[in-house]
């Protein structure tokens, strides 16, 4: 059976861009075609300024949130990744494979070093060393697929190169695995800012569409999009990224086409009208669910418990065979 691994970072509250370009189909499709683990990546939340408290909360919303929107502990294992030592011991392993010169051409390592330069901070060296703590991840558990948004396409592979070369070297140890990315909502963009990715880290509140969002702000959201001084409703990403996005929203909400959809509407307050109500009715269920398992902390800690102990010794082996190929 084909294995899956994908994670969150616990680094803000989870967004709009996490669920349709990645959760949903965790829950819709992975969990159910495959053997899939998703992990609660909270060491990677440490590669920037951080407040312990907070990462710690916001570890616990996530794997809720997780759960809230379809996840389910009878058919996958979600977990926390500081539960389970095989990732960091993996990791130093996988250091000693990679080099400096491709950690440096990382897009988002030299994105993110040089919004923390500009802000006058020091970069952190796990910033630089995270995408082999991600491949360590990955590789840990031998998944075959690694399913992500355009953001993460490029860790993935680094993944594989780094799978491959310490194969050639050391002797078969790793899976390669590959990157799938979802059809529609790749990459959702902030929607005050349509040439950024909503992220959940960068704090810039009003383009950000939260999971726990009411429906009134969502709305209010959604309607303060900025479009573009046009009138007409076309899809073209490049021309018109507000709109685009828009029209991606709609569809990935409503299992539409962006293309189709931009010959229904006669004007942008119509779209945004009709997507604002679509993203209200797709976070509805998920924050219904939420609010239960709120209700439930110990539900929430026992999946933990056990996530973890099943993600260990699935990881085990094979990073106990990686630390033999190597000559430890
Ligand atoms: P973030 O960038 O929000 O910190 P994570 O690294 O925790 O996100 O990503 C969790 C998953 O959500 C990844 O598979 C990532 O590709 C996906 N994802 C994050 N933001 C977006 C977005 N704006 N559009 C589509 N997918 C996204």
């Amino acid at each position: 059976m084909t294995r899956v691994f994908s994670g969150v970072k616990p680094t803000g509250h989870l967004t709009l861009g996490n669920y349709l370009g990645a959760m949903r189909r965790w829950a819709d499709v992975d969990q159910h075609q495959a053997e899939a683990l998703f992990c609660i990546v909270d060491l990677h939340a440490l590669t920037v300024d951080h407040d312990p408290a907070r990462v710690r909360r916001l570890s616990r919303q996530a794997a809720t949130l997780l759960l809230a929107a379809g996840l389910d502990p009878d058919l996958c294992t979600v977990f926390v990744q500081s539960h389970v030592d095989e990732h960091a011991r993996l990791s130093y392993l996988l250091e000693c494979v990679a080099t400096d010169g491709e950690m440096r051409r990382m897009i988002q390592y030299k994105e993110k070093a040089g919004r923390e330069q500009a802000r006058g901070g020091s970069v952190r060296l796990s910033l630089l060393t995270y995408p082999v703590l991600m491949a360590a991840d990955i590789l840990a558990y031998g998944a075959d697929e690694v399913p992500v948004g355009d953001d993460q396409v490029q860790h993935v592979e680094l993944t594989r190169d780094l799978a491959v070369r310490f194969n050639q070297r050391y002797g078969l140890t790793f899976v390669v695995p590959r990157a799938t990315r979802p059809a529609v909502a790749a990459r959702v963009m902030n929607l005050q800012e349509p040439l950024s990715k909503m992220g959940k880290s960068d704090d810039t509140g009003p383009g950000i569409v939260y999971l726990l969002d009411e429906p009134d702000a969502v709305r209010k959201k959604v309607l303060r999009a900025v479009t573009d001084s046009g009138r007409e409703v076309v899809y073209d990403r490049e021309a018109r990224p507000g709109v685009a996005n828009l029209l991606e929203i709609l569809a990935a909400c409503t299992g539409g086409n962006p293309s189709d959809l931009s010959g229904v509407y006669e004007s942008y307050g119509a779209l945004k009208k009709d997507t604002a109500e679509a993203v209200v009715e797709v976070l509805r269920p998920v924050q219904e669910r939420h609010k239960e398992l709120c209700a439930d902390p110990g539900f929430v800690e026992g999946v933990l418990r056990d996530g973890a102990e099943r993600a260990r010794a699935m990881a085990r082996p094979t990073v106990d065979a990686a630390y033999r190929a190597i000559g430890l």
